[in-house]
């Protein structure tokens, strides 16, 4: 990608309208646009890193069992009717219009009404079951606050698991094992060190939900974590009773701000008998199915990890979701130098390696600048002086690390950083 030909640019101020951090670097880099409070755009760059993120998530969703789905957004008042969740009274995020005949819609928040529903058309016996089935889509919630830029927003890119089960044992069991596939992908995010699995209130048939907290000074949750035993408390539920439960020593747990990055629910048969989903068992008896659901904030943690890895020049991407792995910044026209730049990078991009090529005409000190502002794990600068030395000087944006190398040592750095 060459930067003369993205038509996203780097701006030299942050955007004086944006409180939250996340927001105003993510603009300032070019990654997103702003649309209106908690609405945004993404951009090229922005979209190469939430597609990124959200294909970590398929990854672990897959490997488990999921199945991808794409559900409409749109949704009908009388099938929410049903299960009680239509009125404003009880959903306030609600978005609703109406068809042009009158019927009135709205726009999807969550999902669990729409895809019970439509297996009713596909599960019917034992043999139908377990289903896992997840979508990454685009929800829309009316939100009364929405200062955090990306942490959230009205329109929020989300990734929504739900479980059908025969019995509480076989729930149970892909409940585990969804609460360990989340792990895995806060470890691949590169946040697995501060995320806790959080015990917290709202579970249907059971005494808690959880929900996975990434430890943030920007948190709006309040949890109380046990730091050794790797697990957090939901200020809504911490009293001496879930202590009990949990076997946690009131004196090792500390108290910190937090980022909901996800969360998982067991619901019972609370949608499934609302819409009239049941199976046939082996002995032909008709059957209640268990249902659980499990959401994960891409938006979220694309505007979380943004502002937990930034420093006071910029961004800092982790290799795994950076839009690029270099940059490289060609400081200078002269022939050589534009000749050496080029080669690298048509090498770079033949070899299949994530590559932005610098080759606006403007002044070194702005190419630096920006390459710092964008996060690019590694800038290769390419100057007369480097063509001079016959090295490329290659800097590391995470500790600042300057390296001197040649063509090989480079590739050869660049091909162990693929493989990783
Ligand atoms: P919160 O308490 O933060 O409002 P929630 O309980 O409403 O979250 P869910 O409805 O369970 O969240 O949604 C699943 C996940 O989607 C959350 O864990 C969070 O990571 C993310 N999420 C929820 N609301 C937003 C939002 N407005 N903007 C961005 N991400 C969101
Ligand atoms: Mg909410």
């Amino acid at each position: 990608m060459r930067l003369t030909n993205l038509f996203s640019k780097t701006s030299k101020t942050s955007p004086s309208d944006e409180t939250s951090r996340n927001a105003r670097l993510l603009i300032q880099a070019g990654y997103i646009h702003k649309e209106m409070a908690g609405v945004y755009d993404y951009l090229p760059l922005g979209k190469i890193v939430i597609d990124k993120i959200a294909n970590i998530v398929r990854e672990e969703m897959n490997a488990i069992g999921g199945q991808e789905i794409g559900m409409s957004a749109l949704q009908g008042k009388e099938l929410w009717e049903k299960s009680g969740r239509w009125d404003d009274k009880v959903v306030d995020a609600w978005f609703k219009s109406k068809l042009a005949n009158g019927s009135e819609v709205g726009l999807g928040w969550s999902h669990e009404e729409p895809i019970t529903n439509m297996l009713i058309s596909y599960i019917q016996s034992y043999k139908d079951l377990p289903v896992y089935v997840y979508q990454i889509q685009t929800k829309f919630r009316n939100e009364l606050r929405a200062k955090s830029g990306l942490m959230r927003g009205r329109e929020l890119l989300m990734k929504d698991m739900y479980s059908f089960s025969k019995d509480k044992d076989e729930h149970e069991k892909f409940y585990e094992t969804a609460t360990n596939a989340y792990l895995k992908v806060y470890k691949r995010l590169g946040v697995g060190d501060i995320t806790y699995k959080t015990f917290a209130s709202g579970g249907i048939f059971t005494k808690y939900s959880h929900e996975f907290q990434t430890l943030s000074e920007v948190g709006e949750d309040t949890i109380y974590v046990d730091k050794a035993k790797k697990l957090g408390i939901n200020k809504e539920v911490f009293n001496d009773e879930v202590l009990a439960h949990l076997g946690v020593n009131k004196e090792h747990l500390k108290k910190e701000r937090a980022v909901e990055v996800g969360n998982i629910f067991t619901l019972g048969s609370r949608y499934s008998d609302a819409l009239g989903l049941r199976y046939t068992d082996k002995d032909g008896a008709s059957r209640q199915i268990l249902m659980g659901c499990y959401g994960i904030g891409i938006s979220r943690l694309m505007g979380l990890l943004a502002e937990h890895f930034a420093d006071d020049k910029g961004l800092v991407w982790p290799i795994n979701i950076a839009p690029a792995i270099i940059i490289i910044a060609r400081l200078g026209e002269e022939n050589e130098t534009t000749k050496l730049a080029d080669e690298m990078y048509n090498h770079l991009t033949m070899m299949g390696v994530s590559v932005i090529y610098d080759d606006r005409d403007v002044r070194a000190g702005q190419k630096l600048t920006d390459s710092e502002l964008l996060g690019i794990p590694y800038t290769v600068v390419v100057s007369e002086k480097t063509v001079k030395n016959k090295k490329f000087e290659v800097r590391n944006r995470k500790n600042s690390d300057t390296k001197n190398m040649s063509k090989d040592e480079l590739l050869k750095m660049v091909a162990s950083l693929t493989t990783n």
